[in-house]
């Protein structure tokens, strides 16, 4: 593990580190520092002004100082004199409560004070586009169901090897790449790691891709629901809880049917009771809301979830358990806040252990088909203002996030519901112009 950013600097030929931190909106911000001046930032912090970002600041608050966590420190693949390191946020000499990273960090330690860690795994999908945004940049991909399609996947074989040999490189341990559901669409995935590991590596993941894509005159996009006829993209959560020497999985339990010990359902109960509450993280900008409770894509699914409800190895629900030891959150998009996602999974989670909370009977049924049949079945938020409301209204949730952040995510938030509302639309226009 690296401790010292100028000795790295030295080891690795690192001339230049990007200092970057994560703001509320999940918007990456950083300092390209020279390495001859990194010792010092490394003890006192990058300089930014808040305001200037997606944090709740003033323009006369003082400096937020970012303070780089050299553990986090990667050298970029695709440009290795320049180093990218995670940072905290501190102003006036403490944590910026409202900075997600610390909002997570402070999760992990409420986990590791009662002997857990949780470990998780992303599964980021995205789509190649035209460089101007406008379409999907392959003209051949156009199958109704071009999931897997091996002919679009090696036309785009150039980027998505790239990427794959970087994370090999950076021993992330990637293990398949895939075309997805969507035309354009891809995913890759790579080892389960520690939530704040996970969070770090998601972050890069998004910069890595959509700087390769762009060397190749191409535009990735994370977007919830680019395509309006096409599927959207997820950003599915793969969850086990280890003990504190992240050895045992007591997730894992052989006697039960599906794998899963009694802490394990606990965790899930806590993830089903606080689902409407913590969709404004998972889900967090109006988009997200053409993906949850879509109608049918052109391939015929969405492969999101319109409702809380769990089940074994079935995709049509927002838990599905696809194995022993773990289960997995199918309710985040692409737009999701890296270290804000996995702070909503171990604040939901946590609270169902500490209550024992029973996730409720699991659903073996095609919900795309039959969910209608389920009378009581709760619904996701169906929009940005549902989700801030049902966010807001979560104590349990907005508590164990920390009351800074929580005001300060819901103010912004509701500020950006207005501005979507103050836009005049063309459908607006077309439906009443002959009232
Ligand atoms: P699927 O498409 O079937 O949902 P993927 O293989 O695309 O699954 O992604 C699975 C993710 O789950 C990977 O990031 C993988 O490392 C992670 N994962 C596997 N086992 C565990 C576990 N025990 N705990 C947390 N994450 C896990
Ligand atoms: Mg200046
Ligand atoms: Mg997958
Ligand atoms: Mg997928
Ligand atoms: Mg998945």
């Amino acid at each position: 593990m690296v401790t010292d950013l100028a000795a790295f600097a030295a080891e690795r030929r690192v001339r230049y580190f990007m200092i970057s931190y994560t703001d509320l909106f999940g918007g990456q911000r950083a300092k390209l520092v020279p390495a001859q001046a990194i010792a010092g930032m490394q003890e006192d912090g990058a300089g930014f002004a808040g305001f200037a970002t997606w944090l709740d600041m003033t323009p006369a608050d003082a400096d937020v100082l970012a303070v780089p966590d050299p553990a986090s420190v990667v050298q970029l693949p695709w440009k290795p004199e320049v180093a990218w390191v995670a940072a905290n946020c501190t102003m006036n000499g403490e944590e910026v409560e409202q900075a997600p990273r610390n909002v997570l960090r402070k999760l992990v330690d409420d986990a590791a004070a009662q002997g857990l860690r949780v470990k998780t795994g992303v599964e980021c999908e995205f789509f190649l586009l035209e460089a101007d945004g406008s379409d999907i940049s392959d003209v051949f991909d156009t199958a109704e169901k071009p999931c897997y399609d091996q002919q679009a996947l090696m036309r785009r074989y150039d980027v998505i090897s790239e990427i794959c040999d970087y994370m090999l490189d950076l021993g992330w341990g990637p293990y398949q790449n895939d075309h997805e559901d969507a035309n354009g669409q891809f995913e890759m995935n790579w080892d389960f790691a520690d939530a704040l590991v996970t969070a770090d590596r998601h972050s890069f993941f998004k910069f890595m891709v959509k700087s390769v894509a762009e060397a190749h005159g191409l535009r990735a996009t994370f977007m919830p629901k680019p395509l309006a006829r096409l599927t959207g993209n997820g950003c599915h959560a793969h969850i086990s809880v280890w003990d504190s020497k992240g050895k045992v999985n007591v997730f894992a339990d052989a006697d039960d049917e599906l794998g899963l010990s009694a802490q394990g359902m606990a965790f899930l109960g806590g993830i089903i009771a606080h689902a409407q509450g913590m969709t404004a993280l998972t889900n967090p900008v109006v988009n997200s809301y053409k993906r949850i409770n879509a109608p049918v894509t052109a391939s015929g699914a969405t492969w999101a979830p319109n409702t809380v409800t769990w089940s074994g190895n079935n995709r049509t629900h927002m838990v599905r358990v696809p194995g022993p030891g773990r289960f997995e959150l199918r309710l985040p998009d692409g737009a999701a806040n890296p270290y804000l996602l996995q702070a909503a999974i171990i604040a939901a989670g946590l609270s169902g252990i500490a209550t024992g909370a029973d996730p409720g009977p699991r659903l073996d049924i095609d919900m795309y088909a039959e969910g209608h049949r389920v009378k009581d079945a709760p619904r996701l938020p169906l929009n940005l203002l549902d989700a801030i409301r049902a966010f807001e209204a979560d104590k349990v949730l907005t508590g164990a996030l920390g009351a800074g952040f929580s005001a300060a995510f819901a103010k912004l938030k509701r500020r950006e519901w207005d501005s979507y509302m103050a836009h005049f639309s063309a459908w607006e226009r077309a439906t009443t112009l002959d009232i």
